[in-house]
């Protein structure tokens, strides 16, 4: 028995990297997966590339930091297939402009795609999942939430906010048998970063590996939640020297 079987999943941020990775071990454990981005051939691809392997994927033009069209995403779920199971918010940008050069607007965006989607996203999720009285919600944080880089106060300020705001979501989704989580991972092969491939495998993973723990938060029974979890690549150098 797949371990998602017949799930429906919303997963944010899926046209690359953790996003993408996380919807195709979503749809291999049986979820029907809802793929969300602004690159839509990026996200058709990966459409025909679950669908190849015998899953089921639909894409949805978005850009998560707009109300409407995050509106516009939950009604697939709703039109489709009448519910709602799992959401994963991984849509997000990073940033390292120095402080003093950052400009109010980019400060801004990071803001609205790192964090203000997240709530728009869950709050919808919560709509859709209150009803039917069960319901996951992953938000994917990130390391910078427990030691940032230099450079990084959009990023390393929303990643602190989506701790925060998978706590409080917790607190309301518990009476309706909701939960929510964050997952953060260490440095991991992905488009976000300029350079990510050329680092050593020790020092950066791969999306799948985030992507297994994604799959195990998802699947947990209903009255059990992994409320967080810190992904490491083995050398990252967080846990201290020598
Ligand atoms: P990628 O750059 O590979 O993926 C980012 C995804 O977010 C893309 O699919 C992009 O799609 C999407 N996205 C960005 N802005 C928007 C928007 N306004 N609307 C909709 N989608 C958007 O990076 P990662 O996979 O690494 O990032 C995924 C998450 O993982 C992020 O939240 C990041 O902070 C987190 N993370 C990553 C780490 C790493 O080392 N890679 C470490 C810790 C956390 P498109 O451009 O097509 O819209």
């Amino acid at each position: 028995m797949k371990r998602l079987q017949d799930r429906v999943a919303i997963i944010t941020g899926a046209s690359s990297g953790i996003g993408a990775a996380i919807a195709r071990s979503f749809a291999r454990e049986g979820a029907n997966v809802i793929i969300a981005a602004r690159r839509v051939e990026r996200l058709s691809e990966l459409v025909a590339e679950i669908e190849a392997e015998g899953g089921v994927a639909i894409a949805q033009a978005t850009d998560v930091s707009k109300e409407d069209h995050v509106d516009r995403l939950f009604a697939v779920a709703r039109d489709r297939f009448g519910k709602l199971d799992l959401l994963v918010n991984s849509a997000g940008i990073a940033d390292h402009t120095p402080t003093d050069q950052l400009s109010l607007a980019r400060f801004r965006e990071i803001v609205d795609t790192n964090l203000v989607a997240t709530f728009l996203c869950a709050r919808e999720a919560l709509r859709m999942m209150k009803p039917q009285k069960r319901g996951r919600i992953i938000n994917i944080g990130s390391i910078s939430a427990y030691s940032p880089r230099p450079n990084s106060i959009g990023y390393t300020s929303t990643k602190f906010a989506v701790d925060g705001m998978t706590r409080s979501l917790a607190l309301d989704g518990r009476a309706h048998g909701i939960t929510v989580s964050v997952l953060n991972p260490g440095s991991t092969v992905t488009e976000l970063v300029p350079g990510m491939a050329d680092r050593p495998l020790a020092e950066s993973m791969p999306a799948d590996h985030v992507a297994q723990i994604a799959v195990l938060m998802a699947s947990l029974p209903d009255e059990t939640c992994m409320l967080e979890a810190l992904v490491l690549p083995i050398a990252q150098p967080f846990l201290g020297r020598g």
